[in-house]
């Protein structure tokens, strides 16, 4: 279950000016959050003490919303209270992320649920970027942007397309019409080449150390930022990859270096690829994780790199509940 938090204003305490509003505020609610009337449990309102001419649950059961359980009350009038406003809360079962919409100038009296928030997650690899990542967006009902997919993707279009990771003038040329989008279903993401689903295939093992060879290259790494900032740029995310705090997103609100010993992390991809139902040599895993870090680490492009502002977290000693509970703490001390 989510909230959904809104407010909207009236220029008069009149009957038909509340149903106006009301109307207006509710129907936006529903139509940007994509909701459909069955995934609406209740509907919350208060106003501020200068409305005393229509329940605003009044107003909504008339603008169609009869099934839902509503519920009006008045805000005391307190120093600093605003002037004919009319708050709404809506509880709706969803796993997407949800938009809080503020209409006719009221104000947002909680800054961190309206604004874009960026959080850059870096690390090496088998940090528990992904897993983090993904738990922290739940949480803050953000999006969660898995960077290091995309460039999996990359590398995968190579592969089907016959074209050697190395050789760039072959890349250049495929990165001018690459057909690749990321989606969200239940806030999971999925990410799509040329259509087709390809976040399980990415994952195999064969294909890191080619996205780690392929986004050496400027051609492919200014069309990945390209793509990542203009995502970054409009929703609040969990960005995690190598080079987010200090290259994608200079000016990220926050900045996490997430890692942990080579043995710890090669064991967490280790278990990671067995569920997955991939067969893997731990040591020529261990190997080939060290190898990978060396080379993002060695490259003159956005290497990977802890940011001057990002904080360090070594999670080798730390479970999963613990370090995204610690990151969330840094966050809401700065919200
Ligand atoms: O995180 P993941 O292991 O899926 O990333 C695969 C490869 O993609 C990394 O080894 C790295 O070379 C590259 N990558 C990158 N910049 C990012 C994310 C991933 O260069 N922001």
């Amino acid at each position: 279950m989510k909230a959904i938090r809104g407010a909207t204003t009236v220029a008069c305490d009149c009957a038909e000016e509340v149903r106006g509003a009301v109307a207006e505020l509710l129907i936006n609610i529903k139509k940007v959050n994509n909701l459909a009337d069955g995934q609406i449990i209740c509907i919350m309102f208060s106003n501020t003490a200068d409305i005393r001419s229509y329940y605003p649950a009044k107003a909504a059961r008339e603008a169609g919303f009869s099934d839902v359980a509503l519920y009006s009350s008045l805000e005391p009038i307190i120093e600093g209270s605003l002037e004919k406003c009319i708050r709404v809360m809506m509880l709706v079962e969803s796993d997407d992320p949800v938009k809080h919409i503020y209409l006719r100038g009221a104000k947002v009296l909680r800054k961190d649920l309206t604004a874009v928030v960026n959080i850059a997650l870096d690390g090496p690899a088998g940090s528990g970027k992904s897993t983090i990542s993904r738990l922290i967006a739940k949480k803050m009902n953000i999006l969660c942007l898995d960077t290091g997919a995309m460039y999996r993707a990359c590398a995968l279009k190579c592969v089907r397309e016959g074209v050697a990771v190395t050789d760039e003038r072959a890349v250049a040329g495929i990165m001018q019409n690459l057909n690749l989008k990321v989606e969200y279903c239940g806030g999971v993401q999925k990410t799509l080449l040329d259509g087709d689903d390809v976040s399980g295939e990415i994952r195999k093992n064969e294909i890191s150390m080619l996205a780690s060879t392929v986004s050496v290259l400027d051609c492919v790494r200014s069309k990945m930022v390209e793509l990542q900032r203009e995502i970054a740029k409009s929703t609040s995310c969990i960005l995690d990859g190598r080079d987010i705090g200090s290259n994608v997103l200079p000016d990220a609100r926050f900045k996490f270096f997430l890692t942990a010993s080579p043995e710890v992390r090669a064991k967490r991809r280790y278990s990671e690829l067995k569920n997955k139902g991939f067969v893997v040599d731990f040591e020529e895993l261990k190997s080939e994780i060290i190898k990978r870090d060396e080379q993002d680490a060695n490259r003159k492009n956005a290497p990977l790199k802890m940011a001057d502002d990002a904080v360090l977290v070594d999670s080798s000693d730390m479970s999963v509940e613990e370090v995204a509970a610690f990151i969330q703490n840094k966050i809401q001390e700065k919200i």
